[in-house]
């Protein structure tokens, strides 16, 4: 047994759920409270987002295999936050030109877009 909540947090967390936890691990990339981190007890990778992402702090786990592609992993997880934050997709059709990805509901854009204007949560 490892004296850790790895096992017990989703793939996706929210930092400030668990802040004494990620504030305890260490950290493979510089700055602070965004890049790599990684479990000192059992190993495991975390991907923490940074302040200027426009959402919530997430934190996402990920695998040794996939650590160098951490930035890419926080994106997503920021994405799939904010859809599920927001109630899903909606049968509208982002607005963006030639975009054609359904609209994040009660959105006139939909995930991707929605993410690059930088709107948030
Ligand atoms: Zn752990
Ligand atoms: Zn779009």
């Amino acid at each position: 047994m490892t004296d850790c909540e790895c096992l017990r947090l989703n793939d996706v967390e929210r930092v400030a759920d668990h802040r004494d936890f990620f504030a305890g691990l260490r950290q493979l990339s510089v700055g602070s409270w965004t890049g790599l981190s990684q479990c000192r007890a059992c190993g495991q990778h975390w991907a923490l987002s940074g302040w200027e992402q426009q959402v919530a702090q997430l934190a996402t786990k990920v695998a040794a295999s996939a650590a160098e592609e951490w930035k890419a992993i926080n994106v997503n997880s920021a994405k799939e936050f904010m859809l599920e934050h927001r109630g899903g997709n909606s049968d509208e059709i982002c607005a963006w030109a030639h975009c054609g990805k359904p609209c994040v509901k009660d959105s006139a854009w939909c995930i991707d877009h929605l993410y690059e204007t930088g709107i948030g949560e």
